[in-house]
């Protein structure tokens, strides 16, 4: 098969930074990531950012259908090339942020993430399917090293934080797999991470509005006590803050980054059921 720059250049296609266009090639990375996303024939894969669609066609290889967005439309001769008898894929030329979730899902069923995920959008997109998925069984993306530390931190270390801990709550996420910046075309100035997401293993919370007010509020001043977040934020006399954090069983003194996710929820149920969300 042609290389996939000779490819690009007999397009003319220039690669255009703002939609973080950082392509894949090797054929073993590319499959290597199919496998930890654990997909096999009736997956139906729904994937973010086609590009040249190298990851497409790996996919394609092992699903039994991929939905693909894309939001570059002079991509469309390049994949109508490199996508030539991928029978089982569709490529939609839109904004996937701009998608309504309900349609997307209503469109696929059951189904799994797998994308290497344009960079610029990473956090957001995946905090679209954290908050709004109904039918998706697992995330497996490809994002910058940094971001995969703080998808997937403990608590009490300089990485945990909100998105950690919403994250958690929905399931369980791993670094699966690290990717340097060399395999990249253009090649980015960081190196990368696989994370894999499972959707299964997270907690319930009474009240997901109250879980996400929460999580803001231990993390609004990390180094505040979680008792001075809970007067600034809910202008509460302190009295009022110190009942509330020992009915959560929340010890004095403690900052809302030393509570891991399912103590987050806790402290939110209780501040559900004491009508303050
Ligand atoms: N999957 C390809 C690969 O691995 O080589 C391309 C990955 S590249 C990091 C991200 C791709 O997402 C780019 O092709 C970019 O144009 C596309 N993209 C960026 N923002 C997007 C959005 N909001 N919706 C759909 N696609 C987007």
């Amino acid at each position: 098969m042609e290389e996939l720059a000779t490819t690009l250049q007999r397009h003319g296609f220039a690669f255009k930074k703002q939609f973080g266009q950082n392509f894949l090639t090797d054929p073993n990375l590319l499959g290597a990531i199919v496998k930890d996303a654990g997909i096999d024939n009736e997956t139906t894969v729904l994937e973010i950012g086609a590009g040249a669609g190298a990851l497409t066609r790996a996919l394609s290889a092992a699903a039994g259908r991929v939905l693909s967005y894309e939001i570059d439309r002079s991509l469309q001769p390049v994949l109508a090339e490199t996508l030539a008898g991928c029978e089982n894929v569709e490529v939609i030329f839109r904004d996937f942020m701009k998608e309504r979730m309900d349609a997307v899902e209503k469109e696929l069923g059951e189904y799994v993430v797998c994308a290497n995920l344009p960079y610029y959008v990473t956090t957001p997109a995946v905090m679209r399917f954290i908050e709004e998925a109904k039918r998706c069984r697992g995330i497996t993306v490809m994002v910058q090293e940094e971001v995969a530390a703080r998808f997937s931190a403990r608590e009490n270390t300089p990485d945990y934080g909100a998105v950690t801990a919403a994250i958690a709550r929905r399931g369980v996420c791993r670094i699966v797999r690290s990717v340097p910046r060399t395999l990249f075309t253009p090649r980015p100035n960081v190196d990368s991470s696989v994370v894999r997401i499972d959707f299964t293993g997270g907690f319930e919370v009474k009240s997901d509005k109250a879980f996400r007010e929460t999580v803001k509020l231990a993390f609004l001043s990390r180094r505040k006590t979680l008792e001075n977040n809970l007067i600034n934020f809910l202008k509460l006399p302190r009295g009022r803050a110190k009942e509330l954090l020992t009915l959560a069983g929340v010890k004095e003194g403690v900052r809302g980054e030393t509570l891991s996710p399912r103590e987050l929820g806790h402290l939110s149920d209780i501040l559900y059921e004491n009508g303050l969300f």
